[in-house]
């Protein structure tokens, strides 16, 4: 049937999702670096300026496809001594390396968690913010993964995504063509030895819905007062949502 032709290009999707991360986990940290020249900084200090983790009181928040925790240690270093955060993510081996880089520092602050998306092992209503950046482009159901969102969300609580989206300038969008088909294969080929996962990944970013789409998308999954910018010329975009 074309439900079960689905599921079997949904189930290929995430093999290949999860190739990518277990081939590059020791150097993701610097191939952020270096196939955004830096800027992935820049954007993911601004999502943490939208979620501003207060200092006085507690705070949960769950940062899903975590990675190797980049987001979640930001939002310990600007939050309060009761910000705590969960980092979850499909791939062992990219939080093996958060839980490194976290050494001692935020100990009993943050946690680790190995999951899905599309179905998270964590209970309702426990948090005050979901974050994912980076991450729901490469999630095959992308509705599963919100509605989850707004099922782990508190009341009152805040959703906010950070990804690559259109870029909307002239000029610069020749610029970035050639850049994410050029440049970024051989990038990957260079430093983690994998040029074809990159490509994959350039793919994955030309296959996301457009920012109007997405919020449609959020706005869908239940998710209230939903709001995105563009960063960079269109590069990335911050969508923002609250469970009411
Ligand atoms: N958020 C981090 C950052 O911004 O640096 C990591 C982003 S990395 C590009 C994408 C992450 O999504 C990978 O660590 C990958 O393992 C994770 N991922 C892919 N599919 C996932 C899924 N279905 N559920 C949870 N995490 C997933």
């Amino acid at each position: 049937t074309d439900f079960g032709f689905e599921r079997v290009a949904l189930g290929e999707k995430q093999g290949r999702v999860d190739d990518v991360f277990r081939s590059v986990a020791k150097r993701y940290d610097l191939m952020n670096d270096l196939m955004s020249a830096g800027l992935h900084r820049a954007w993911k200090a601004q999502l943490i300026a939208m979620l501003r983790p207060p200092k006085g009181r507690s705070f949960r928040h769950l940062d899903v496809a975590g990675g190797t925790g980049d987001i979640a240690f930001r939002s310990l270093e600007a939050g309060g001594p009761q910000t705590e955060v969960t980092v979850l993510d499909i791939n062992e081996a990219m939080l093996r390396v958060g839980a490194e880089r976290a050494g001692e520092r935020y100990a009993g602050r943050i946690d680790f968690v190995t999951g899905n998306a599309e179905s998270l092992p964590l209970p309702d209503a426990a948090f005050d913010a979901y974050t994912i950046a980076f991450g729901i482009r490469n999630v095959p159901r992308i509705e599963a993964a919100l509605a989850e969102a707004r099922r782990v969300l508190k009341p009152g609580g805040r959703f906010l995504c950070l990804e690559f989206s259109k870029v909307d300038m002239p000029v610069l969008d020749r610029i970035y063509d050639a850049y994410s088909f050029h440049v970024i294969p051989r990038i990957g080929a260079r430093v983690a030895g994998d040029a074809e996962s990159y490509r994959y990944l350039v793919e994955s970013i030309r296959r996301f819905p457009s920012p109007g789409a997405f919020a449609g998308m959020i706005e869908a999954a239940g998710l209230r007062h939903v709001t995105h910018r563009s960063l960079s010329g269109g590069i990335v975009a911050i969508h923002s949502g609250w469970k009411v």
